[in-house]
């Protein structure tokens, strides 16, 4: 992204809701490691959730991963669960891990 990108993104994008994040250096709950397995997803994703419940920015923070198609944990909801809810993304982490088996 081109420096002028990064700036035209700032003003256009409101992330100020970012500084009451609930989940700052809770990292490795939100993004997967490489190769997890399902079972540990299933347990990160958990924890990670319960982070969100008692987040303060839930609303803005699901609004922005779905507008902004992210991947990993976001607002309460999963990759799958943001996929699922019409949120496309290109290879959501459950839809290829099923796809997989
Ligand atoms: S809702 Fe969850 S992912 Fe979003 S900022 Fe809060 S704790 Fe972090």
């Amino acid at each position: 992204m081109a420096a002028v990108d990064v700036v035209i993104h700032r003003i256009y994008t409101d992330d100020r809701w970012m500084t009451a994040a609930e989940c700052k250096g809770l990292t490795h709950l939100f993004f997967p490691p490489p190769a997890e397995r399902p079972q540990a997803r299933d347990r990160r994703e958990a924890s990670a959730k319960a982070v969100c419940q008692s987040c303060h920015v839930n609303g803005q923070c699901r609004e922005y991963a779905r507008t902004h198609h992210e991947y990993g944990f976001w607002g309460g909801e999963s990759e799958d669960e943001r996929h699922a809810a019409g949120f496309r993304l290109i290879a959501p982490i459950g839809v290829r891990a099923r796809n997989a088996s």
